[in-house]
């Protein structure tokens, strides 16, 4: 199936323990679970490897670009495979969900990061997750109310493709 992956970290790194938060998508397309070729990373802000052959929307250039731009280049890659939707919170500015185990600056507004996923509501969405909240961390629910609305979100996307059914 494709990936489509909102976060701040591809996961994509090969030298850490076996099957961690930041391994699984080296050893998701070696295990043949997922296509790269049909898979974007949004909202990237660290270093990582640029040969695993995933598409990168890093964090500067989500910032910078148009939404519906983007959302036609994301609709063009994965085209209509069966997708994965995964959203890690850190994706987020942590000024936006500061909540979390690795936060890094420069991330997406809570407004950009729910204009994309509207926009993928075409997608043949067939699994999801939203990942990384850290109550502990969290301050006065910021990361927990980003979370719960995002999540909210997402569900929408499924209840609009069985209502379009
Ligand atoms: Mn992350």
């Amino acid at each position: 199936m494709a990936l489509v992956h909102f976060d701040a970290h591809t996961d994509t790194y090969g030298n850490g323990s076996k099957y961690d938060h930041g391994t699984m998508f080296y050893h998701a397309p070696k295990e043949g679970l997922i296509d790269p070729t049909h898979s974007v990373q949004i909202g990237i802000r660290t270093e990582h490897d640029t040969d695993n052959g995933f598409t990168v929307l890093d964090a500067a250039q989500v910032n910078d670009r148009g939404v519906d731009e983007m959302i036609e280049q994301i609709k063009s890659i994965v085209g209509d495979m069966p997708v994965y939707l995964t959203f890690d919170i850190d994706c987020l500015d942590p000024a936006f969900a500061p909540g979390t185990g690795t936060p890094v600056i420069g991330g997406l507004t809570s407004d950009r990061a729910l204009k994309l996923l509207r926009g993928l509501q075409p997608l043949n969405i067939v699994g999801m997750d939203l990942v990384e909240v850290a109550p502990a961390y969290d301050q006065s629910e910021i990361t927990a109310l980003a979370a719960a609305s995002i999540a909210l979100d997402m569900l929408y996307l499924q209840a609009a493709k069985k209502e379009a059914k």
